[in-house]
């Protein structure tokens, strides 16, 4: 992998120009809208961490589906050009090589938090004295909320029946039963904070914690990539020293999949999910992903919540009374999918194979390096980088902390032009992306920040 510490960056519009005209990935940018600026001109778009720009192939795959609906209507399960019945199964290789996985161990389906608490119905298990979860302190705000609802609703005891009416174990009916503040489920939670003065998480302490709760431990949850600070994680020591300890291994995957190399297969981890809307551009609220790795796909004495969808594709519409889940990941689907945005979706995967996960990344890791060399260059106080400089421990996005919380910086960057998001209490966080980004952006948004420093 390159590293950007073996370039001699330059600071001026002819290197930026230099490595754009160098660059093997440049002609995909005009695969994309682009949106525009005040002014008229092409804006510095670096929120495809946020939301991926729209593909100009996706119009296409879209109406091609309004056309066969129009024209065919049910008759579209079979006959549409790509027929709705098995339509998720047109995404499955492509999501596969994207997150490094089978394709029996990729699905596509439901959104992220959906899916995250359908693999924590089947993967959290707590027993006995190994019950706790951990999970990053400060972690997307969705993943903490699953994480204690999930650990609520597995604590919950059903409640006797007395009288034809569910009862508490108070004996109050279910309909005046308050849940004691104690089942908040935050007492399961095994945070990870970084050290006093630090940003982000160090692996070795990562490692020891686990290593050090490992019989209390039942699931490790965390983000491939942190989405505040930008660190990535070293999701194989972290699956590692789970499975070590006894634990399953989870990763939200949300800035991670189309960002990073991932190798989830190879990795061992127990299961994965993430969403398409941000680096995998597939649209707002697209359909999202989830990888279940193959040692699992016969592991029917799972719990699971169960749909017609994860039927077995035989005899699903013979429409037994019995559900007879399938092998491997889409045996977890529930309903059928949304077809629509599953087009949007393969107009994006499309591109993603295309280009190549190894091309991507090793863009990125310049793109990025050269971000920050930029920033690096501006010698001012107010402002520093709290993700980490080591290009394995991080993806496309830099975090800049802004000292005393000045969010003006942020405004007047927007004025001019800027894409970027501001996160509470002091962060600004900027993502060149490598499908459609260009380093001649990344030089353009260093000295606009210049000018709004002066
Ligand atoms: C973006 C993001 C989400 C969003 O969840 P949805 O279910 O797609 O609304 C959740 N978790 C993380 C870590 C994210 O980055």
């Amino acid at each position: 992998m390159t590293t950007s510490s073996q370039i001699e960056f330059e600071a001026s519009p002819t290197f930026a120009g230099r490595l754009d005209t160098t660059d093997v990935l440049k002609s995909f940018r005009e695969k994309f809208f682009m949106p525009r600026a005040d002014d008229g001109a092409e804006a510095i778009y670096f929120t495809g961490n946020s939301l991926g720009l729209q593909p100009k192939s996706v119009q296409e795959y879209v109406v091609q589906e309004l056309k066969d609906w129009e024209v065919l209507a049910v008759e579209g399960h079979l006959h549409a050009k790509h027929p709705w019945l098995p339509y998720h199964e047109f995404l499955t290789e492509q999501m596969a090589r994207v997150v490094g996985a089978q394709p029996i161990e990729t699905v596509v389906m439901n959104s992220l938090t959906v899916n995250l608490h359908l693999m924590m119905v089947s993967f959290y298990r707590p027993s006995g004295k190994r019950k706790k979860i951990v999970i990053e302190k400060g972690a997307f705000p969705s993943d903490q909320y699953a994480v204690e609802s999930q650990i609520r609703f597995h604590r919950t005891e059903p409640p006797a029946v007395a009288g034809g009416l569910p009862v508490t174990d108070e004996g109050l009916s279910i309909a005046q039963f308050q849940p004691p503040a104690t089942a908040g489920g935050s007492d399961l939670l095994l945070e990870l904070t970084p050290r006093d003065g630090e940003s982000t998480l160090r692996t070795e302490d990562i490692l020891e914690t686990i290593d050090r709760h490992a019989d209390e431990i039942a699931l490790v949850l965390l983000g491939g990539v942190n989405y505040y600070t930008g660190q990535a994680f070293d999701m194989k020591a972290i699956t590692e020293a789970g499975h070590k300890a006894g634990a399953i291994v989870g990763f939200d995957l949300a800035h991670a999949a189309g960002n990073l190399e991932l190798h989830l297969h190879d990795w061992n981890v127990d299961f994965a999910v993430w969403c398409s809307y941000k680096y995998l551009n597939a649209g707002p609220g697209a359909v999202a992903g989830a990888f279940i790795h193959e040692r699992h796909a016969e592991s029917f004495e799972l719990p699971r919540f169960a749909g017609w969808w994860g039927h077995d594709k035989a005899t699903r519409f013979l429409m037994g009374p019995e559900f007879h889940p399938m092998r491997g990941a889409e045996g977890w689907q529930i309903s059928n999918p949304p077809i629509l945005q599953m087009a949007a979706l393969r107009a994006s995967l499309e591109i993603f194979d295309e280009a190549g996960m190894s091309s991507l990344r090793e863009k990125s890791v310049k793109l990025t390096g050269y971000l920050e060399f930029l920033l690096n260059q501006i010698e001012d106080e107010r402002i520093s980088i709290i993700t980490p400089k080591d290009t394995e421990q991080r993806g496309c996005q830099l975090s800049i902390r802004v000292k005393d919380s000045d969010k003006n910086l942020f405004n007047t960057l927007t004025s001019r032009g800027v894409f970027a998001d501001w996160r509470e209490p002091d962060v600004i966080r900027v993502a060149p992306v490598p499908l459609y980004n260009s380093f001649e952006d990344v030089f353009r948004f260093a000295e606009i920040l210049k000018r709004c420093l002066a």
